[in-house]
Parts: C-alpha cells; structure tokens; sequence
C-alpha cells in the first residue's frame, strides 16, 4: 500500500547537520534541541541518529518528552528545558539521571526537598533579556549559595536564550550576551547562549555549549536564508499524490470559496494532503508544489484532506504521480513564510495520518 501522505525523513542529513554545528562552533558542546518529537521528525529515531553521531545532551521540553527517549536506552544525556514540576518529577528527573535546567526558586525548593545526596544534574537558566523564562540576572549569588548547599548536585552550568537572534540587524542579541556575561562575571560553570540563528549568526554566542534544534532539520532561522544556503540539509521530505486530473473551462471556479478561477482551459490535479495533515489553510494561490521536478502552483483552498494545483506547466502528470509538499526542492523555509509561519510550526503541526519513513 502507498501512504497517502509520506514524511521521508533523512536521518544521515541530520548526522550532516550536526557535523556542520560543530563546524560552525568546533570549541562547543552541543545540546541538541529533541523536544516536541524532534519538531515533528519523530523523537525516537531522530534522537538515536544524533547519539550514534555522538552528540553530547539531547534537550527535550518535558517530562514526558524525557522518558519517551529513556525507553530508547541512548548514551546521551538528556536535560529537561522546562525543568521539574512537582515533588514527583523531581525524584523521577534524579532516579533517571536527568538534567534539569532550573528557572525559577520553587524549583530549587523541589529539589532541596529530595533527600539529601540526590546527585541530581542542575542548569540554572537566567533571563537575558527575553523575559519569559529564567531567573533575574541579580539571583546569581543566591543560585550560587544553593549549589554551595549542595554538594551533592553536580552543576552544569548557566544558560540564557536569545530572544532575537534571527534578526541579524538588531543589537538585542549583543546587549543579551553582554548582560549574561556581566552577571556571570567572575563565575565559575559552563555557559550556554545560542539557538540555532545564535551560533550561526552571533560567534559571540558560541560558547561552552550551543543549543541547536532547527538547524539539525536542515531549516534555517534566519529569514531570506534557506538551510541549504547556510550548509544544512534538509531532513524531511514530505511527500503526497495526484489523486485525480480534470481539465475546466476559462471562469470555472476551484474548491471551497471559490478563491481560485481558471483563467483559460486548463488541467487541476487534485491531490491527497489537506490541513487534517499538517499543511498550513493559509496557504496562498500560487504556492508550489512540485511535480515531475517542475512547480506547480496551489489553485484553491486547501482543503482537510486535499488540494488542487494548476498543472499547466506539467501537462504530462499522470494520476498517481508522488507531489512533493515541502523539502529538499522544496525548502520549509519557503513554504512556511508563503503561510504566514515559520518552519518550526510547519514541521511540528505534522499529524498523526503522515506515514514517516526513515531513512
Ligand atoms: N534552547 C532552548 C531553551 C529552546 O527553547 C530552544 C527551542 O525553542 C532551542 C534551544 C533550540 O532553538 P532553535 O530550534 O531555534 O535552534
């Protein structure tokens, strides 16, 4: 049986994308951003593909995310970005050797309230400048009076996100680094500054550790760039097909609203992938797709399960013919900005009826 909607996912461009991370920062270590299934590239075998590359600290957002990849049995450690919630997550963080990043002091309560000894791995994560999580720049003495505390915590050290690294013009990411430099003046422990748009646009942010996630995909953050031009590759291809070819008459209308009308007589591919699997209803008409290695542009809404394309630079497209939605000939950046969105919430809005393939 064919899928009616494929997600090939490349798992050796992922490796790539990890040896061009560490080509980008050779000095730094690299946490690699796994959370939210490795945006929709699928955890699991996205998380393993990096271990066996020898990354060093998958990051995932949750408990949850965490335990998914426990399951798995990889070598590489795993920090939870949001930290521990409860009573509860704390011992389950230490009980699986977990690394917890730290943002708030209730969460340092949660874990003085283990017993004493509990060896848990600590990142506190101060806010820079992007205001939303992270402790005050000032808390750094007191942070540093916990972890005198406990001894038995094994630190790993400071991080702090960007909040506007992909905008390359802005000072922000300047005055971030340096209001994190300058509370951490003088202070012992590992640093970590950059996303992905942070190591590849802000050396400055290259430091102990780099925290890449959409670069691992392929997909670059920087806006008018795409992955492939920054030496990335993509690691999805998602991938449909022609369902059915109609030919309509100049003024007939297409799809639902009306919102395309055939300007002459000419053949609409109807084909089988629709909002119900992850593409974006606000795709324009004219957005491509690619058919037999040429564009064909989107005429009409997308629909749940289907959209229709204008095939007149493709006349010889048959039904059945593969459609590729996004990916290598194709990049993500494109299609997301064409939507009104940005690659992250193109990949993760994948659901659960795209078949995914590895490759
Ligand atoms: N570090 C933290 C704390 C994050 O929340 C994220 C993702 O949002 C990343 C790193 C990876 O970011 P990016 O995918 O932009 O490289």
């Amino acid at each position: 049986m064919i899928p009616r909607v494929t997600a090939t996912v490349n798992l050796s461009a992922v490796q790539h994308n990890l040896r061009q991370v560490r080509k980008l920062a050779p000095s730094s270590r690299v946490m690699a951003a796994v959370k939210a299934d490795a945006y929709g590239h699928g955890a699991v075998p996205v998380a393993r593909a990096l271990d066996e590359a020898g990354v060093d600290t998958l990051a995932v957002a949750c408990m949850e995310e965490a335990q998914e990849l426990r399951e798995a049995h990889l070598r590489a450690p795993i920090a939870l970005l949001e930290g521990v919630l409860s009573p509860d997550e704390a011992a389950l963080a230490a009980y699986e050797g977990l690394q917890v990043v730290v943002h708030a002091f209730w969460q340092i309560e949660l874990l003085e309230a283990m017993p004493s000894g509990s060896n848990i791995a600590v990142w506190f994560k101060l806010d820079s400048g992007m205001h939303r999580l992270g402790f005050p720049l000032d808390a750094v003495p007191r942070l540093r009076q916990a972890l005198a505390r406990h001894p038995s915590w094994r630190f790993q050290g400071w991080i702090t996100h960007l909040a506007r690294a992909d905008e390359t013009g802005s000072s922000a990411t300047i005055d971030q680094i340096a209001a994190f430099d300058r509370a951490l003046a003088g202070v012992p422990g590992a640093r970590s500054i950059a996303n992905s748009a942070g190591l590849i646009a802000w050396p400055s942010a290259r430091r102990d550790w780099v925290r890449p996630g959409l670069a691992l995909y392929g997909a670059s953050p920087l806006p008018g760039k795409t992955g492939a031009e920054l030496g990335f590759q993509p690691a999805l291809n998602l991938e449909s097909r022609i369902l059915a070819i109609r030919t309509y008459e100049a003024g007939e209308p297409i799809g639902y609203g009306a919102s395309y009308v055939c300007p002459e007589r000419m053949p609409i591919g109807v084909v089988t992938v629709g909002y119900a699997d992850g593409l974006h209803r606000a795709l324009p008409n004219g957005s491509p797709v690619i058919v037999r290695g040429r564009r064909a542009p989107l005429a009409g809404r997308v629909s749940m399960d289907m959209i229709t394309v204008d095939l007149r630079g493709v006349a010889d497209a048959q039904v059945g013919d593969p459609v590729l939605i996004f990916g290598e000939a194709l990049p993500a950046e494109e299609v997301s900005e064409r939507a009104g969105t940005i690659p992250y919430e193109l990949f993760c809005g994948l659901t659960n009826r795209v078949r995914f393939r590895y490759l």
